[in-house]
């Protein structure tokens, strides 16, 4: 890569990009992988070859079309991770039917809105799961088209496959192209309404495709997915890749166990792990994590929120994960913009989210200006290329804002480039605290708590204060057994190794976070319930005593 004072860089890579559909490419692999094995699904115990995977795949693309399902029309699946779902996946991608992929915690009027949003005209679901029972959430919205795995519906819609004539499933490939659209994934935003990122066959194989030559994966990996495949982490990252590459795709439990993943990888022999990192977390903390035998692996993936150094060390050292990558993207990108490499160093490999994937444009600029921030300087980061959404379903004017003529998708997320290129993630424009003038990023803060021998997991957040605009409040998770810190206690931590305005001054101790099913902490929600406790009277124990005279603060201008 030449060397820019700026912070851009685009992906040199000598593997072309795939030029096929999400169809073709499953057959190539089904051809050349046909005896080995492609899926298997721990939960119940099933088992699929390539082969036999192949002709699942082509029994269920056969029932939805004996269904009348046309090329465009939108099916969505609801459910928890299980084969099904996997199957459903390829199958529609065969029939040139556009996948929903539909969050299993969704409750009826999330599921409403989605149904509507994108014109839904079949849904594949679970029946219950969970708190969620499926079917009655289906007649509160008064949504009747639907397929239930394991019951007789399902059975009959592959029947009906096997007995249709197969050249149907020819004639439909051929009217398809892999610039199509073929996945709407609601992007998981904290607050406001969904949007349905439209994704091509291009788009998500592609990405799929690279991650998994990043991975170095061949036909002996099997990679354990703990991680929802209603989010591209399970079904881009994981079965996509698995799946070009002749790996076999491990599905350890419907929703993330921590044992139930261990125990997986043990007995599967898996070679590669995924999750996000508060997975890891819970995976290296469980009280039987010594009593596994981790030893096939060799990677895996980290990815969907910052990644800390401390954990990503643990999973290197103690996961025997010597090559785990970090990645970092979006729904809206396919998702992977930045990878780090099996070649990095451990420090670019646990500090950095890598560089640009392959085929890949990335740049940080000026969320002001628009100007190309210079290498160090943090910015708002844009990916460009292959990997971008076609936009977001029935909504030009969200599109547009989000990806510009030129064709940059703006992330919303604050980065620095160094002068090799490697990114790092600081934060979202809209976590930046800005105390009494100076701009805080909350990682860098989490960072350093991290490496608290007590502190399991930790997060920063700003709370609004009258004399600075804004203090820094930390959420820490304890490990076991440790007393819960002090407000003082964490700010002699801080001391010296921190600058003082970087030292939180409200300390709360809890046993989780809000957060999304894909990891992503909800610090809009921990912002109010912190205003909330603020306000009550019991605030004073969280809080540490005033910066000390003469160490005050840069005041605002
Ligand atoms: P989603 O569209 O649900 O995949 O969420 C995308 C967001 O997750 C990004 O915009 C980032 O804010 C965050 N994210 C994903 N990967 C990483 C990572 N490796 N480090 C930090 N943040 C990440």
């Amino acid at each position: 890569m030449a060397a820019s004072l700026l912070s851009y860089a685009s992906g040199v890579c000598v593997v072309p990009l795939l030029g096929e559909t999400i169809g073709e490419n499953l057959e190539r692999a089904a051809a050349r992988y046909a005896s080995r094995e492609a899926l298997v699904d721990v939960a119940t115990g099933r088992r699929w070859t390539y082969a036999e995977f192949d002709a699942a795949v082509n029994e269920l693309a056969l029932g939805l079309l004996t269904m009348g399902i046309a090329k465009g029309d939108r099916v969505a699946i609801w459910a928890p991770n299980c084969a099904e779902w996997v199957l459903t996946q390829y199958a529609t991608a065969k029939i040139g039917a556009i996948l929903v992929n539909v969050n299993p915690a969704y409750r009826a009027h999330e599921l409403g809105y989605v149904v509507r949003q994108s014109g839904i005209r079949l849904l594949i679901s679970a029946v219950t799961y969970r708190t969620s029972d499926y079917r009655a959430m289906l007649a509160e919205i008064g949504f009747e088209p639907t397929v239930f795995i394991g019951e007789p519906g399902w059975d009959e819609l592959v029947a009906a496959g096997r007995r249709a004539d197969p050249a149907q499933l020819r004639e439909r490939a051929a009217t398809l192209a892999f610039d199509d659209p073929i996945n709407i994934q609601y992007t998981s935003g904290t607050t406001g309404f969904p949007k349905g990122a439209t994704l091509s066959h291009h788009n998500i194989i592609n990405n799929g495709y690279f991650v998994a030559e990043g991975l170095g994966y061949t036909e002996d990996d099997r990679v354990c997915l703990p991680v929802p495949l209603y989010h591209c982490f399970g079904m881009v990252m994981g079965n996509l890749a698995a799946i070009s590459h002749g790996a076999c795709v491990v599905l350890p439990a419907p929703g993330f166990d921590p044992e139930a993943t261990l125990a997986a990888v043990q007995a599967e022999h898996c070679t590669s792990l995924y999750g996000v990192p508060t997975m890891f977390i819970a995976e290296l903390g469980h009280p039987r994590f010594g009593d596994f035998d981790l030893s096939s692996l060799r990677t895996g993936v980290m990815a969907g929120a910052s990644c800390p150094v401390e954990v990503m060390k643990r999973v290197v050292g103690d996961m025997n994960m010597a090559e785990v990558a970090i990645c970092y993207g979006m729904t809206e990108t396919s998702p992977v913009s930045t990878m780090t490499r099996r070649t990095d160093g451990l420090v670019q490999r646990t500090e950095t989210v890598g560089q640009v994937m392959p085929h890949l444009e990335v740049k940080i600029v000026d969320p002001d200006t628009g100007r190309v921030a210079g290498r160090g300087e943090p910015g708002e980061l844009c990916t460009r290329g292959y990997s971008v959404m076609l936009g977001y379903w029935d909504e030009p004017d969200k599109t547009a804002e989000a990806v510009d003529v030129a064709r940059w998708m703006h992330t919303g997320d604050l980065a620095t480039m160094n002068a090799e290129g490697y990114v790092n993630i600081v934060g979202r424009i809209k976590d930046m605290v800005i105390r009494g003038g100076e701009n805080i990023y909350p990682r860098e803060i989490e960072e350093y708590l991290y490496t608290h021998p007590d502190i399991a997991d930790v997060q920063v957040i700003g709370v609004p204060d009258t004399k600075y605009g804004e203090e820094l409040m930390t959420w820490i998770v304890m490990r076991p057994g440790a007393e819960p810190l002090t407000a003082e206690q964490l700010r002699e931590f801080c001391a010296g190794r921190l600058a003082h305005y970087k030292i939180p001054r409200y300390v709360h101790v809890v046993d989780g976070f809000p957060m999304t099913v894909t990891g992503k902490i909800r610090k809009v929600e921990m912002r109010e319930q912190s205003v909330d406790l603020l306000g009550r009277h019991d605030a004073a124990s969280i809080k540490a005593p005033e910066t000390p005279r003469g160490a005050a603060a840069r005041p605002s201008p």
